[in-house]
């Protein structure tokens, strides 16, 4: 099967790079399935996991925020965070998710920002499935 060339790169530097057969990512308006060939855009991406596929396997990294800019021959993912599953710390993303849980279950809503608590439990969520560990 054709493969096209994508990177995942953020502020800090390249995350993933390879030729694959199908990207699949969480733009804000839904699921995007990219092969080669796609027709040229860029779409705002949400918190999610960005999956990569060849030859069977599938690859995953966390992203969150940002965009991917699709080209027939090259799909670029610019993150404003990403990582890749052997860069998550599970027990960090634990006890993140906690947290987030805690403050939109607590009973003093005026006092917290709910939008924030759920946008971090998505982030947490997204690292423990990409980890594995969920
Ligand atoms: P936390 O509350 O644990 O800081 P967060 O979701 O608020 O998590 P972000 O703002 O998304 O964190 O990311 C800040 C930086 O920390 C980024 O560089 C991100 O890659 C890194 N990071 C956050 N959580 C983890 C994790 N569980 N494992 C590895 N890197 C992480």
């Amino acid at each position: 099967m054709q493969t096209v060339q994508v990177s995942v790169v953020t502020p800090d530097g390249a995350v993933y790079e390879d030729n694959v057969e199908l990207v699949i990512v969480k733009t804000v308006e839904g699921e995007l399935g990219v092969k080669a060939k796609h027709i040229p855009l860029v779409a705002p991406l949400t918190t999610g996991a960005a999956r990569f596929q060849k030859e069977g396997t599938e690859e995953q990294v966390a992203v969150s925020g940002g965009f991917i800019e699709v080209r027939p021959d090259k799909v670029t993912i610019l993150a404003e965070v990403a990582e890749r599953p052997d860069q998550i710390d599970v027990e960090r993303a634990r006890v993140a998710k906690q947290r987030a849980e805690k403050r939109t279950q607590s009973e003093n809503q005026e006092l917290v920002n709910t939008a924030r608590a759920k946008a971090a439990l998505l982030r947490a969520t997204t690292r423990l499935r990409v980890a594995g560990k969920e």
